[in-house]
């Protein structure tokens, strides 16, 4: 905790000072940022740094597994997530949503575990049934390869498929048939520091390059 107080120490001496007429524009003026961007509670995954950005630049869901359930009719079954997209597009008028998945991500691991191994954390168990597809989707597409191979390739196509239940909110389909709204895949890449954007076309992850 002292390493927090310092830095809130550090962060008042230097970056606010720095950023006097961000933070004082942005109270003035209120929050308007370029898109939502949901990923993994993952301590390793900072959209802010990760897309060199400042405050105010991204509205923010992460949860662990970087799940999006599909859309439900049921207000009873509000999830945090369904709120922050249903604000994100329809008041905030983001134009972008980004599911960002992540390498080494202990959620995907967590699929392949037996669930009864989550009866003194049921609420791990219960939010990882956000997974079940992505599993099925996996063992159905890739049967010859191992348990273990498998698992690296989980993450990348969990986020295609939170994406795809992305598409299913009312409020998404609305603003992207406006062309008002894109929806994007990415996944990061921790030991390299990298960057992935995925290509529906290709069927493929490849780095994000600066577009020229
Ligand atoms: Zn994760």
């Amino acid at each position: 905790m002292q390493k927090l107080i310092a830095g809130v120490h550090r962060f008042r001496k230097k970056y606010r000072n720095e950023h006097w007429e961000l933070f004082r524009r942005l109270a003035a003026h209120g929050q308007s940022p370029e898109a939502l961007f949901i990923t993994c509670c993952d301590s390793r995954v900072d959209p802010v740094v990760i897309t060199h950005g400042q405050p105010g630049d991204l509205f923010i869901v992460k949860n662990i597994g970087n799940f999006v359930p599909p859309y439900s009719e049921n207000p009873l079954e509000a999830t945090g997530v369904a709120a922050a997209v249903e604000y994100a597009v329809e008041h905030l008028h983001v134009r972008d949503i980004i599911v960002c998945g992540h390498s080494d991500c202990g959620a995907m691991k967590a699929l392949y575990v037996d669930r009864s191994h989550f009866s003194g954390t049921p609420h791990i168990g219960a939010w990882l049934k956000n997974g079940d597809r992505t599993m099925r989707v996996v063992t159905a597409c890739y049967p010859e390869l191992s348990r273990e191979e498998r698992l690296e390739i989980t993450s990348e196509e969990n986020v295609v498929i939170q994406v795809e239940n992305l598409r299913t909110y009312p409020v998404v389909q609305k603003a992207t048939r406006e062309g008002k709204l894109h929806v994007h895949a990415w996944f990061f890449e921790i030991g390299e520091g990298q960057v992935y954007a995925y290509h529906p076309e290709k069927e493929q992850f490849e780095p994000i390059r600066e577009e020229t």
